[in-house]
């Protein structure tokens, strides 16, 4: 049962790196320039410990309790902890304490909120800006039209490196109807990039997951997020993690 386990991850995984590689060669890009992110939600820590023993090195986790947990129960390993659920200000302290980088920054209190903290430990913290780039299949997110102004005003909080932009996309079954907002998203990184309004190193764009990377990929993703995938079907349904009620 647990060699079955570990197997079964080991498989996914390098399934994963060949479907990542392949979309990398089809879209001409290099394949160093796309990292994975396991998404661990509800995967115990035995499970990530077998993905990070072949290689892997960056987890994401939607609720810092869950997050904190593992991340105790794997502390002698080494890999890097990027946070991608909603973040309530009142978990602000766990984060900094557990993540390298806090990918769903998506409202004005939030960024007061880790400034605030930042400055008493005097320390930064990387960030990217998540995008509701489906509209109303999403309440989470920035609005498109919102996120020229946010990230000016980001421009006065020294406390925050932003690292580029992260999105859901539309939750389809069909991977091809989630382009248009891969693609939103790119144009939103370029346009913030030329316009001067971010810097040029804060290129990441953090979208793509089990059913449609390939299409993130082709889109310029420079990181996705691969759950199912790699470690099979969730207990639980993702509305647990992205509740209706913000
Ligand atoms: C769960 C989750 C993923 C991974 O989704 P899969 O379909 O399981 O690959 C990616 N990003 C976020 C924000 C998630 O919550």
């Amino acid at each position: 049962m647990q060699d079955q386990y570990q197997q079964n991850i080991k498989e996914n995984l390098s399934h994963i790196h060949q479907r990542m590689a392949n979309a990398c060669r089809i879209a001409g890009r290099e394949e160093s320039s796309v990292r994975l992110l396991l998404a661990t939600k509800t995967v115990p820590p035995e499970g990530i410990r077998v993905a990070i023993d072949l290689g892997e090195q960056l987890v994401g986790e939607n609720r810092m309790q869950e997050f904190a947990q593992k991340a105790d129960a794997l502390a002698d390993l080494q890999y890097e902890r990027h946070f991608i659920g909603h973040l309530q200000t009142n978990k602000v302290k766990d984060a900094l304490k557990y993540v390298s980088c806090i990918q769903s920054v998506d409202r004005m209190d939030l960024v007061q909120k880790l400034d605030q903290r930042l400055q008493q430990e005097g320390r930064s913290m990387n960030i990217m800006v998540q995008v509701n780039t489906s509209f109303e299949e999403s309440k989470f997110g920035m609005n498109p039209d919102d996120v020229f102004d946010f990230i000016k005003q980001l421009k006065q909080y020294d406390t925050l490196v932003v690292k580029g932009f992260m999105t859901i996309g539309l939750f389809a079954d069909e991977a091809e109807l989630v382009r248009p907002s891969y693609r939103r998203l790119k144009e939103i990184r370029d346009r913030a990039i030329v316009e001067g309004l971010i810097s040029n190193n804060a290129n990441e764009l953090s979208m793509g997951m089990s059913g449609d990377l390939e299409v993130a990929i082709q889109e310029g993703a420079t990181m996705v997020r691969v759950g199912t995938a790699i470690f099979g079907k969730r207990i639980y349904a993702d509305s647990y993690y992205w509740p209706e009620e913000k």
